[in-house]
């Protein structure tokens, strides 16, 4: 599972995404789109409706990769604990083995996260790495000896949805920092392209 806002979903989600299902031979890779992040209260996160568009359009065709829309469909915050909980109560067997990949920012704060500790029991956590928070896994793991936290090697991917909604509001191109497909949505609809996002 790889949750998130994905306001869009872009490369970095992409590229991440892919890194982890080759290497932790994943059978499928969930992406779980937020219907309001816990940490993201502050900002108003674009239309789901959309932000689930999008997604389909990044994933379309590609058999590796599914969306679980529990969260959109559950009212309320998104806790991750609670997600894995129904996941696991719904979808697997006893013994199946999941994990909750996040990128470095998101894992450092990650002791911050409601019922963190029940979340490890659940899943295990993937790290993807992100420019401006580059962890070392030896210093990490002395800090948090009770994380066990499996390290996915990617290319570091400078790329983050903030500055796509900021390119988008400026008026310049995101050709590139998402698929085609996601570039042509977000144009049709006029997403971003205000001051407040
Ligand atoms: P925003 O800029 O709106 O905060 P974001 O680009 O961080 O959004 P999210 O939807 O919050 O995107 O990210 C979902 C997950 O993907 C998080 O765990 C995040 O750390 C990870 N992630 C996002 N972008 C990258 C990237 N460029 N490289 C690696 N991991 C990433």
């Amino acid at each position: 599972m790889l949750g998130g806002t994905f306001d869009p979903v872009h490369i970095g989600h992409l590229i991440g995404a892919q890194a982890a299902w080759e290497q932790l031979k994943l059978d499928k890779l969930l992406l779980v789109p937020a219907a309001r992040a816990p940490h993201k209260l502050e900002r108003s996160i674009g239309a789901a409706r959309h932000r689930v568009a999008m997604l389909e359009l990044a994933v379309d065709g590609d058999p590796r990769f599914e969306l679980y829309l529990n969260e959109i469909e559950r009212p309320g915050s998104s806790f991750t604990v609670d997600t894995l909980r129904q996941y696991r109560g719904s979808r697997l067997s006893e013994g199946d083995e999941l994990f909750f990949i996040m990128g470095t920012d998101n894992l450092a704060e990650f002791d911050t996260w409601k019922d963190w500790r029940e979340i490890c029991k659940l899943a295990r956590i993937a790290a993807l790495n992100r420019q401006g928070f580059d962890t070392d896994p030896a210093e990490f793991e002395r800090q948090f000896p009770e994380l066990d936290v499996c390290w996915i090697d990617m290319p570091l991917i400078g790329v983050s949805a903030t500055q796509i909604r900021r390119s988008r509001a400026a008026g310049c191109s995101i050709r590139w920092l998402v698929s085609a497909e996601v570039e042509r949505y977000i144009l049709a609809n006029g997403l971003y392209a205000g001051p407040a996002s």
